[in-house]
């Protein structure tokens, strides 16, 4: 692939761009590719061409040059698990395990959640992943306004940013009933949303598989398999859940699934933490893939997920954030980051889990675990321009030495300067081009003051608290 790139008859109208950088890593067989470039077209926004800086330039004389030998170019990243359900309440409660923050701080919000408040949310997220580099979020939002359609809040959000996504809404219906009419018309609203949109996919989502009845479960397994719908939801995130379910099923979750037919479809699994044996050889021989969200586990304290395991019995495993409510954060490098040194120190063993791995984990495995590693994944010829400069210009890049390594465990999020998703060029000269940030930081602000004041998340919230003494001063 490094040499004999043919001049491009199709390049009439200069669509075309090469990145250039001094490591091209493309996730491909390939490899890193010294000094290498890539040609990306903004009219059918695919990658054209991917080799060494001269064979490149070569095929497209007439191109726009965007980076020097300095720079390091990776695919686009794959967040692989999100909630932008949570997108405005970020960094509080962090004292919480899992069971106890979603009844206390969670809940609360998503009872009031609204497209509004979803799409205000949802925009924020979208330009923090932009600026770190991912370029398709997998988003299961929840929420419990039936006959709100929040859901759809953030195809809109996702739209006006242009980041690309794969978008489902996870409802459950215990401990507390809702209508599951209403819920099931809310996946069909939301995929019919979904198909106007030319960047964003459908999943059908489960919230957790213990928080449906058998009502919702039975149906909902029913709807994805009438529609031939893939599927997103969480398994064994903590012990609570394997506990719970075993008590109320005589089985754990998986088991409540395989008995159910759920894993007779696709299904993209988050977490599998507290899974055994038995477990992994089920999630092995069915159409199971994970989303392992290393920070959330930490923030939440709900264990260590066997990552070296789960990818020696050949599951595809991808990273995600989790929900800006659990991470906190949106930062993919930080994601990548703790996903290697967990297992480093978990195993006592540097060789665990390497920076190779988990950009490749963030990268081609995220985009197998979404069964889209044929359009998105590796810098390829043919596959979709999604593309991510980090420019060698400052303290943390001025020298590369293991070109992964560094990614990993040296840069930061202001170190990535340029993101294509599908030949768009979303962030150029680190500002992003489609939306005004400020204003969405603005609406966030106002967003969220007003949400956990609905809420009344006073204890955990100084917005909130403020809305309130603000509320008491105007009245008196
Ligand atoms: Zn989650």
């Amino acid at each position: 692939m490094s040499s004999g790139i043919a001049p491009d008859p199709s390049n009439h109208d200069g669509d075309v761009s090469i990145v250039r950088a001094g490591h091209v890593l493309t996730m491909a067989p390939a490899g890193d590719i010294t000094d290498g470039a890539v040609a990306v077209s903004g009219a059918d926004g695919l990658i054209r061409a991917v080799g060494d800086y001269a064979s490149v330039r070569t095929a497209y004389p007439d191109a726009a040059v965007i980076g020097d030998s300095r720079d390091i170019v990776t695919p686009g990243f794959i967040n692989a698990h999100d909630h932008l359900s949570e997108g405005l309440i970020s960094g509080m409660g962090e004292t919480m395990s899992l069971y106890e923050w979603a009844e206390r701080l969670i809940k609360p919000v998503l009872r009031k959640l609204t497209r509004d408040t979803a799409r205000a949310g949802a925009m924020l997220k979208a330009a923090e992943m932009i600026r770190s580099g991912i370029t398709t979020v997998n988003d299961m939002f929840v929420h419990f306004n039936p006959g709100s359609y929040a859901s759809l809040g953030v195809a809109d959000g996702l739209d006006q940013v242009g980041l690309g996504g794969v978008i489902s809404f996870g409802p459950e219906d215990m401990p507390d009933p809702l209508p599951t009419g209403a819920l099931l018309d809310e996946h069909e609203a939301l995929h019919d949303r979904v198909e106007q949109s030319p960047n964003l996919g459908f999943r059908l989502g489960i919230g957790t598989i213990h928080g449906q009845t058998d009502a919702l479960f039975r149906a909902t397994v029913r709807l994805a398999a009438s529609n031939d719908w893939m599927v997103h939801t969480h398994l064994a995130e903590v012990r609570e859940e394997i506990t719970e379910a075993r008590l109320r099923y005589g089985t754990n979750t998986l088991g409540r699934g395989v008995r159910e037919g759920l894993l007779d479809l696709d299904v993209i699994f988050a977490h599998c933490i507290w899974v055994n044996e038995p477990d992994i050889e089920i999630l092995t021989t069915r159409r199971a893939t994970i989303a392992h969200n290393p920070l959330a586990n930490m923030i939440l304290a709900s264990g260590v997920c066997p990552v070296p395991r789960l990818r020696a019995a050949g599951i595809p495993v991808a990273l995600g954030t989790d929900g800006a409510g659990s991470n906190d954060s949106h930062d993919m490098l930080q994601v990548m980051k703790c996903a290697a040194l967990v297992q480093k120190l978990h195993h006592l063993d540097p060789l665990a889990l390497t920076a190779r791995d988990v950009l490749a984990m963030a990268t081609i495995d995220g985009a197998r675990a979404l069964r889209a590693d044929h359009r998105i994944g590796s810098l390829e010829a043919g596959k979709q321009a999604d593309v991510v400069r980090f420019a060698g210009d400052g303290v943390r890049l001025a020298y590369v030495h293991d070109p992964y390594q560094q990614l990993v465990f040296c840069a930061g999020p202001d170190d990535i300067s340029d993101v294509w998703v599908a030949g768009r060029r979303v962030l150029a000269g680190r500002r992003l081009t489609t939306v005004d940030e400020a204003e969405i930081v603005a609406e966030a602000r106002r967003s969220a003051a007003e949400l956990v004041t609905l809420a009344g998340l006073h204890e955990v919230s100084a917005m909130a608290r403020r809305s309130a003494a603000d509320a008491l001063r105007e009245g008196a």
